[in-house]
């Protein structure tokens, strides 16, 4: 099982609509709540973290099948806020997305769903040019990397489609990241495109209404993902098309959380996975 960390409260307008994420207490157990009514779900789920056990709410469990280890269950966090973004998105086969920070725990995540939900190319933006090979070598005919700093993104997307750029865009930088990195990848959308953030740049971007009105580009915030898309992503584990075998895992006993907590600052971009075992 997985268990999906999202509480809701299950009683505010949102939740009596079935749109749990947008719940006033919305609140990740055993971490942090968005709302005052986050401290009821923290006392009514008091465990979680490094916890050998947990309650959970059974609506919050995602079933894994033998196939899917439990190093990689351990990474549904992530891949489901990248999946959940992609939805937003209104991806669908045969699409292009722009990838920001592609080679990051949440950006390798969108990459991998976006080739699973047939996406006709990927452009992935990142730093590490070592990691943006590895990472195009998961599907070298549609992954196309652009090491940020030699010419700007939006310039290579529209050399690339012909003008037209792309249908998506996945924002997975950093909160350190530059908003001149963000407003290029923005202008790398096609018309009427979607940019997704899910990244959290902490500065504030300048966005102009007008050409946003004209050119009819949105830009989304996502949060998180439902239970339901969780269940989605272990039943495309399953059939083979997303491919969760590309995480090298980094095993430590939860006596060693410390020398894990470690090895996250060491890990090789979003390709390590650090597992607290049980
Ligand atoms: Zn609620």
């Amino acid at each position: 099982m997985y268990v999906n960390p999202g509480l809701s409260c299950g009683s505010c307008l949102a939740c009596r609509r079935g749109d749990h994420i947008n719940c006033t207490a919305y609140t990740f157990q055993g971490y942090f709540g968005f709302g005052p009514g986050s401290q009821q779900l923290f006392e009514d789920y008091p465990y979680g973290g490094f916890g050998q056990y947990l309650t959970a709410p059974a609506a919050n469990l995602v079933k894994l099948p033998d196939s899917i280890s439990f190093e990689q269950g351990a990474r549904f966090g992530y891949l489901g806020t990248a999946y959940s973004a992609l939805r937003k998105a209104q991806f669908s086969p045969g699409q292009t997305v722009l990838i920001d920070g592609a080679t990051g725990t949440l950006g390798l995540g969108a990459v991998i769903l976006a080739l699973a939900m047939g996406a006709a190319r990927i452009f992935a933006t990142g730093r590490n040019t070592t990691l943006l090979e590895k990472l195009q070598q998961l599907d070298p005919q549609r992954i196309v990397p652009i090491a940020l700093g030699s010419r700007p993104t939006s310039e290579i997307v529209m050399e690339a489609t012909g003008g037209f750029g792309v249908d998506a865009l996945i924002e997975a930088l950093g909160p350190n990241a530059a908003v001149a990195t963000v407003l290029d990848s923005f202008n790398a959308l096609r018309h009427g495109g979607k940019a997704i953030n899910i990244g959290g740049v902490a500065d504030p971007i300048p966005l102009e209404p007008f050409p946003l009105m004209c050119l009819q580009k949105s830009y989304i915030g996502s949060l998180w993902f439902t239970t339901a898309e969780g269940q989605d992503m272990a039943v495309m584990a399953h059939a083979g098309t997303l491919n969760l075998g590309v995480f090298e895992h980094e095993r430590f006993p939860l006596e060693r959380v410390n020398e894990a907590l470690d090895a996250i600052d060491q890990r090789s971009g979003g390709f390590t996975n650090v597992v607290i075992m049980h």
